[in-house]
């Protein structure tokens, strides 16, 4: 299959280790499919646990000369990566779009997202500031901000790019060096990234990617290589927790950007218009596979009805289709087995009582394209109200009171974005406040950028990426106490 690429060299079907474009050791490779169409895009590369051992001793030796090269040296390095990521926007939109399905405009927005943060971290990288604390007169206790060491991140397929450069321009900003296992559906975004990183000159062993079928093994490496010292992961709670474990024998770091369960709570005294399009892009965007995507719409039932006939109407206007049309406001999802997995859920509440106001099947268009759905009378017994839907399904939810809003958002183990719609400024404070979540929307749901801490609390993770807070994840605190003075 051909893409049309202006720049075809971006498209790579090897794996890139210590500055080197390398097949796997045993000549291993798997599919990259086009899940709006079936074809095969490519063939590539799929490593084991010995590239994955070369790739940790090349960041190694490779972080030995980064971390003392001056941080102005550093951030030029990551600002022509980012020129590099604008001056090639396009291909990697279609490259991306091809591979994961998403609408091509999505596509570009997150090729955008995703340089920002090689712009943002080039910045402050430059500014890790050390304290001089007050001491006796006899001494000085001085503490200084070191780089962590070599990192693995593993990485996830619904953001191909963004969710690598908001690790790798902080590790790299900050001295340290990246081993990358990106996700085996998405590995081609990944790939074109490091190209570009090679030709805005990250020095060779610095950046290596690893793509492969074979996550336990690559993943298990990475997790009991000595070497090694902090894993950061965004992906699922089991697999996060699994990470965890296994990072416990060797003591690692680890930041974990795990499931969500977002609530929209929407109060009788919002701005209706706005509380509809800010839900439908949080629950439809990517086809509702993100961790901050909406999950469960709790809706004050003074607006209920309102609500759920403005929102479905909406719904019903989108345009399902391969992302690579112009004319698709949807894509599909990313794997046949997704579309299964969420029809399931759906079936089951359907079972149980809850109403198919639109959708609910798979579409017509094909086994990975699911009809954007939206369903009433579901209760918090049902699947839907517990686990992740990751999928184009929206499950309206009725409340009466504000405590009882609260006490249903609360209600799940995950913890990363919430979503408040009201106008009333107590209100306001009081729910943010007592929601448990790292990241509250108010009367806003597109809350992501390079300036702010993405993360979660509970079962959705440890640790900030992006804003001044993301370099922390990759420093350590050292403590120098200058005595006899
Ligand atoms: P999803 O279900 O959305 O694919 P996963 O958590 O399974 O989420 O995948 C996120 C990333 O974790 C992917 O790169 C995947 O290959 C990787 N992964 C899955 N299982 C393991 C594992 N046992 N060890 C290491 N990485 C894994």
């Amino acid at each position: 299959m051909t893409l049309n690429l202006k720049d075809p060299s971006l498209l790579k079907n090897k794996a890139y280790i210590d500055g080197a474009w390398v097949d796997a050791d045993q000549g291993q490779t798997f599919s990259v499919i086009n899940p709006a169409t079936g074809d095969v895009i490519s063939d590539v590369a799929s490593v084991g646990v010995h590239e994955t051992k070369r790739a940790i001793a090349a960041a190694d030796k490779a972080m030995q000369t980064w971390k003392q090269v001056p941080a102005k040296t550093r951030s030029e390095v990551l600002e022509r990566w980012y020129q590099l990521i604008l001056d090639h926007q396009e291909d990697l939109a279609v490259i991306m779009t091809a591979e994961q399905g998403k609408p091509l405009f999505e596509s570009r927005g997150e090729v955008l997202y995703g340089a920002s943060f090689l712009k943002w971290f080039a910045e402050e990288g430059k500014r890790v500031y050390g304290d001089v604390l007050p001491s006796t007169a006899d001494r000085r206790s001085i503490v200084i901000k070191q780089p962590v060491g070599v990192v693995a991140a593993i990485t996830p397929w619904n953001f191909p790019n963004a969710m690598i450069t908001r690790k790798v321009a902080p590790a790299l900003a900050v001295g340290c060096a990246m081993v990358l296992k990106p996700a085996a559906e998405t590995p081609l975004s990944a790939l074109a990234l490091v190209e570009l990183a090679e030709r805005a000159g990250v020095p060779a062993g610095l950046f290596s990617v690893l793509p492969t079928l074979d996550a336990p093994a690559v993943g298990g490496e990475m997790t009991s290589n000595p070497v090694v010292k902090k894993v950061t992961f965004t992906g699922s709670t089991g697999v996060g927790k699994l990470l965890m474990k296994q990072c416990a024998d060797t003591v690692k770091r680890t930041s974990m950007e795990l499931g969500g369960n977002a609530p929209v709570i929407i109060f009788d005294d919002a701005d209706l218009e706005k509380a509809v399009a800010g839900a439908l892009v949080s629950k439809y965007r990517n086809s509702g596979q993100t961790c901050i995507c909406a999950n469960r719409f709790l809706v004050q039932a003074g607006v209920y009805d309102a609500f759920v006939e403005r929102f479905s109407a909406a719904v019903n206007q989108f345009q399902l289709g391969n992302g690579l049309d112009e004319a698709s406001t949807h894509g599909p999802v990313i794997t046949e087995k997704a579309a299964t997995e969420i029809h399931a859920k759906v079936l089951a509440a359907v079972a149980e009582g809850a109403h198919v106001v639109t959708g609910g099947k798979v579409s017509n268009q094909g086994s990975h394209f699911y009809e954007p759905t939206v369903l009433t009378h579901v209760t918090q017994a049902m699947r839907l109200f517990k686990e992740e839907i990751f999928g184009p399904v929206a499950p309206i939810f009725k409340f009466d009171t504000e405590e009882e809003a609260i006490a249903m958002a609360n209600d799940t183990e995950f913890g990363l974005a919430s979503y408040v719609y009201t106008n009333d400024l107590g209100r306001i404070w009081r729910v943010s406040e007592g929601i448990e979540y790292g990241m509250v929307g108010v009367n806003e749901t597109m809350i992501s950028s390079e300036i702010i801490p993405f993360g979660g609390v509970k079962e959705s993770g440890q640790g900030r990426e992006g804003s001044k807070y993301g370099l922390d994840d990759y420093l350590e605190t050292k403590y120098i106490c200058m005595g006899g003075l």
